[in-house]
């Protein structure tokens, strides 16, 4: 399991996943805590401000479920060793805060066909998806977002409400889980908005795009 991005979505990803006890967790994240973010990144303390997020979660996380592997990656990554990351995962959940990012991992995951689960949060509004494993028939995130979005809103910017990606973390756990145990149906070509204002789930229709740059010329051979 790679996880990618350890704020406040992360923090609530990581939590479930390690106490659910999968076998290995990847932790990147080459951001240090900041006090501002303590309010929704839990795993973290004042003590911990200033210090690596990756490899206080690691820690935190160790202490509660000592049976999980954890691997820390506290920097940033180029698109090979993101790749290999991604290669060395069964999934991968994003959960990181800006496109670049997102679209780099995206494309990881549909190079190496993995299932990538997806979250974001800001404001009162959060979402979460599923993608892959088979780029034939799954939309990928890419699909979803193009490259013009780019200047959209970060939490950093606009402020995020603390238990927003809480929620998200966890709903994205709950997909991971069920695609780990094959128990229930994993999200597919789906999108589900959380409005927390209005207290609100809806599920959107994703379609695939055949001119995608990300998965456009997958094809099932
Ligand atoms: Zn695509």
């Amino acid at each position: 399991m790679l996880l990618v991005g350890v704020g406040g979505i992360g923090c609530a990803a990581a939590s479930y996943l390690a106490s659910a006890g999968v076998g290995t967790l990847i932790l990147n994240d080459f951001d240090r805590v900041d006090a501002s973010n303590l309010g929704r990144q839990f795993l973290y303390g004042p003590d911990d401000v200033g210090n690596l997020k990756a490899q206080v979660a690691a820690a935190r996380l160790a202490r509660s479920n000592p049976d999980v592997t954890y691997q820390v990656i506290d920097q940033r990554l180029s698109d090979d060793t993101l790749r290999r990351a991604v290669r060395s995962a069964n999934i991968v959940l994003d959960g990181s805060d800006n496109f670049a990012t997102r679209f780099a991992v995206n494309a990881a995951c549909v190079h190496e066909r993995r299932r990538l689960v997806s979250g974001s949060a800001i404001r009162f509004e959060g979402q979460l998806a599923v993608f892959g494993p088979d780029y034939s028939t799954s939309a990928c995130y890419q699909c979803l977002y193009q490259e013009r979005d780019e200047s959209l809103e970060s939490c950093s910017g606009n402020g995020v409400l603390g238990p927003v990606p809480g929620v998200i973390g966890s709903a994205m756990a709950v997909e991971t889980l069920k695609s780990l145990s094959g128990a229930g149906t994993v999200l597919q070509n789906t999108l589900l908005l959380y409005d927390g204002g209005e207290g609100r789930w809806q599920s959107l229709r994703i379609n695939r795009r055949a001119a995608c740059p990300a998965c456009g010329s997958a094809t099932s051979d």
